[in-house]
């Protein structure tokens, strides 16, 4: 996987100060994307082990809430190993952040549906808190909404949409 960028103080993408990951090659090609040159699968720099020890290393502050992977289109299957990897090891190491992931795909008709036959995307799942899902649509951009650029992106609380077998959205005053 290569990545574009590492924010280490974010305080767009997620409640509170984040650390995230903009991981590279996306497939949607949205109009307006804020994002383009991330469509290649190979702009930036290669994604290695050491890059993943300064990202952990950057979550430990007490002041980082959590953790965003963003890209890119981190749900493309290239990527989903090493998104599931760090998923992993920020849900083992940081029990008490969040977890969250933008995704251009839509939560019911694309990644459930690959969880049903796709391993690693039935073991990531339970590892996130948000799924921000939906592609950006230009037509429906509202810069008033929290988190997201477009009327059609819903901010998904995971945790409770796994238990409860249906999607539930975030409480937006309530975010973490
Ligand atoms: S999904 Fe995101 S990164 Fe991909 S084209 Fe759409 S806005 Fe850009």
């Amino acid at each position: 996987m290569y990545y574009g960028m590492i924010k280490k103080s974010d305080v767009a993408d997620g409640p509170g100060v984040r650390v995230s990951l903009f991981v590279s090659g996306c497939r949607h090609h949205c109009e307006g994307c804020f994002n383009a040159e991330t469509w290649d699968f190979k702009y930036g720099d290669v994604y290695t082990a050491e890059i993943e020890e300064e990202i952990l290393r950057a979550m430990e502050p007490s002041y980082i809430s959590g953790f965003t992977f963003l890209g890119g289109e981190p749900m493309e299957p290239e990527n989903r190993p090493f998104v599931f990897s760090l998923a992993k090891k920020l849900r083992e190491k940081f029990p008490e952040k969040t977890i969250w992931l933008y995704s251009g795909y839509t939560y019911e008709t694309d990644i459930l549906e690959w969880a049903k036959t796709d391993e690693i995307v039935k073991s990531l799942l339970p590892l996130l808190d948000v799924i921000v899902d939906g592609e950006f649509h230009i037509r429906e951009k509202n810069l008033s909404l929290k988190f997201r650029g477009s009327e059609n992106q819903r901010l998904i609380d995971v945790q409770k949409s796994l238990a409860e077998g249906k999607t539930i959205l975030c409480d937006e005053n309530n975010l973490r």
